[in-house]
């Protein structure tokens, strides 16, 4: 049985060849991550391009997840490695200037926006690189005074964050901009946007997918803090979400993280939209054969919170063990599903009929115990919603769409099994048996579920739910030797 949680792994130096990533994709890897935030983009083309070889020698299909690196704050260039210490002042200064101490307890720098400097107000907080760094405005006006309650070392280039100022920046940047233009022109599946901050967000950046004649899906990484509070109508202007642990621990106490995890994880599942929960997972792997305990807990943990997907970052972009990560995580969600609680029926909200229509389809499953449930679906909808209730068989989508396909690589339990473009919902039922039978996707001796929507080709139209005996498709097994359609379906 394949496992029903799926793998985004994040392609880097460490599995930059075809072998390598034909080896994570058995492993389980069902998509993998461009990270813009490293490489240009030739190293990415070369890496979809191998992407592309992989999944073609697998048989799978495989997803592309391209993620924008978004407007993230960074301090300038140091003159050297500083430390900080309690009671410094960091005086962030609004030109460009090579960053250095100017008088034994004051520390210069710039800042890559310093049209930030105006948001701030004295009592506010700026965390340094990850958070290790705290400090306090203590001055505003021409530069921005702070002053370090917790210190460390700081170098060149780090990352800033603002846990309570309301930034309202720009989500795209000048280089966002062209990076989608790419993601388009070589069609990737999904475009993840960094440091989401309002549904408009989202609503700008789809605006720009679909001016350059792109329709892929977009998926908004949560982790600044008014993301968190914004996260009704950023889910709505959203094709999916991302728990960015990374640096939503430093927008928010670090120990709130577990409780917006399960939040935010609860609010896609009702919604039918996909949700990844990212970063760390396996992090001590990247130098070690070994996960440690607390690492397999948290990815055990984030399969029974209901995630649809599981991230690798570091693990698989430049570790030492990028395979055996895979299979560390690949094992890890397999043992948790032997305690998934599984066929969540009468526990969402309906959002509109197809939900009440597919929530039947999987308790019929259920109910007459069938192998699996064969979705027959346009925009790949009927698919997400089907695995919002969490059957314990397989979901296999059969679309017209390779895009689509690649889509639902994302999706929780389902397998995109092969294309189908059949004109009408009778053609395309017996397309689905005779290929079903004839790739092994169906076995004559079992029963099975079928959803799909008369007629065909039109989204959102699920009204047939079909029930395949095992006795009809022993007839339909003789039948498809000869590609001969059987008599009572003529
Ligand atoms: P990143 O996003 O790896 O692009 O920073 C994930 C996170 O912040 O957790
Ligand atoms: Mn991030």
């Amino acid at each position: 049985m394949k496992k029903h949680c799926k793998i985004l792994a994040t392609v880097g130096p460490a599995c930059h060849s075809v072998d390598r990533l034909e080896a994570m994709i058995r492993a389980g890897v069902n998509l993998f991550r461009l990270n813009f935030s490293h490489g240009d983009h030739d190293y990415h083309t070369s890496s979809l391009k191998m992407i592309r070889e992989a999944s073609r020698r697998t048989g799978y299909f495989v997803g592309i997840l391209q993620d924008i690196s978004g407007p993230k704050v960074r301090i300038g260039k140091l003159k050297r490695d500083v430390t900080l210490q309690v009671g410094d002042i960091i005086e962030f200064v609004r030109e460009e200037v090579v960053g250095d101490f100017v008088e034994p307890h004051r520390l210069v720098v710039s800042l890559n926006h310093p049209e930030l400097l105006d948001k701030l107000k004295v009592g506010d907080l700026i965390y340094l690189y990850d958070g290790i760094i705290c400090t306090r405005v203590i001055e505003t006006g021409q530069s921005v005074r702070a002053e370090v309650i917790s210190g460390g070392m700081l170098s060149s280039r780090k990352g800033v964050n603002f846990p309570n100022t309301r930034l309202e920046m720009e989500v795209l940047t000048e280089k966002d901009r062209r990076d989608i233009a790419w993601g388009v022109e070589h069609e990737v599946d999904f475009m993840a946007i960094s440091f989401v901050q309002t549904g408009e967000d989202m609503r700008k950046a789809r605006a720009l997918v679909e001016s350059h004649g792109g329709r892929q899906h977009l998926i908004a990484k949560i982790e600044k803090f008014d993301a968190v509070e914004n996260i009704d109508e950023i889910l709505a202007a959203s094709d999916g979400l991302m728990v960015a642990r990374g640096d939503l621990g430093i927008e928010i106490p670090y120990y709130r993280v577990p409780e917006v995890q399960k939040m935010l994880i609860r609010k896609a599942n009702e919604a039918s939209k996909p949700v990844i929960t990212a970063t760390q997972m396996l992090l001590s792997m990247t130098h070690a054969e070994r996960a440690t305990r607390a690492e397999i807990s948290d990815v055990a943990n984030a399969v029974l919170d209901g995630s649809d997907c599981l991230m690798l970052s570091e693990e698989s972009a430049i570790g030492e063990y990028p395979v055996e990560a895979v299979e560390t995580m690949a094992a890890t969600i397999r043992e948790a599903e032997a305690v998934y609680p599984y066929f969540k029926i009468h526990r969402f909200p309906y959002n509109d009929e197809m939900d009440v229509i597919d929530e039947s389809a999987v308790n019929l499953l259920q109910n007459i115990d069938a192998s699996a449930l064969l979705a027959i679906t346009t925009s790949g909808q009927s698919a997400r919603k089907l695995s919002r209730y969490r059957p314990r068989q397989p979901i296999y989508a059969v679309t017209h769409d390779p895009l689509i396909a690649r889509q639902l690589t994302l999706v929780w339990g389902v397998i995109p099994a092969f294309l189908s473009a059949a004109e009408s919902a009778r053609q395309m039922m017996i397309d689905v048996i005779y290929r079903g039978l004839e790739t092994g996707v169906l076995i004559k001796e079992n029963n099975y579920v079928v959803t799909a929507g008369d007629p065909p080709g039109v989204p959102g139209t699920t009204n047939i739910i079909r029930i395949l005996r095992r006795k009809e498709l022993e007839h339909f097994a003789v039948m498809a030797k000869e590609r001969r359609i059987p008599k009572d379906w003529e």
